[in-house]
């Protein structure tokens, strides 16, 4: 086990050369808006290929909120996408424990897999709503306190915005 840097970028996960690219994905796993939707183009139809393979075997339901599964990159610079399903935010309800387990179980995935260096978005912080502060406060101390042997975990983040929120929580 060594300690894992973090580091920030703000841009476009699918510009990263990394061993890992983590999706914001949805539970069917067949595609959909913001980075999910930016890394199936990007990345060709291979990503989509195996992502329907894992229906057909071991996600017949689709993948459990919370949870991870790789995937090849296809076109992207990388390795494996790992794609995780993040938690609507809910005002009611304190989802945080499944939003922590989407990177917890993201760098499982990835120590399983070997990477050394991983890219996460903001999980949870686009569509799904969740409050960006938060999002970035949970992401920041579950990939800081997961015992990994991932050495580099890079937050890219697209819009300033949600760059400068992680920029303050990471301090
Ligand atoms: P979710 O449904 O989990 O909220 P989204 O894809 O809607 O997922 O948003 C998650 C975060 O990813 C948001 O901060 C969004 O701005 C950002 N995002 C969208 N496209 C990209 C991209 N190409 N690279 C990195 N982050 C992206």
């Amino acid at each position: 086990m060594t300690t894992i840097t973090i580091k920030l970028v703000q841009g476009d996960i699918t510009d990263q050369s990394v061993d890992a690219i983590v999706n914001a994905a949805n539970s069917s796993l067949l595609g959909g808006g913001g980075v999910d939707g930016a890394i199936h183009r990007r990345g060709g139809p291979a990503i989509l290929d195996d992502c329907r393979r894992l229906r057909a075997s071991h996600y017949g339901k689709g993948l459990p909120t919370g949870r991870a599964v790789a995937t090849t990159a296809g076109a992207l610079d990388a390795h494996w996408v790992i794609h995780t399903v993040g938690p609507v935010y809910s005002p009611t309800e304190d989802r945080s424990a499944l939003l922590a387990s989407c990177y917890r179980e993201s760098l499982r995935v990835a120590d399983e897999l070997g990477a050394r260096t991983i890219a996460f978005p903001a999980v949870s912080a686009g569509i799904y709503g969740w409050p960006v502060a938060d999002a970035a406060r949970i992401a920041l101390h579950t990939v800081r306190t997961t015992p990994t042997n991932v050495e580099e975990a890079r937050f890219v983040l697209f819009d300033q915005h949600t760059y400068d929120t992680f920029e303050t929580q990471l301090r």
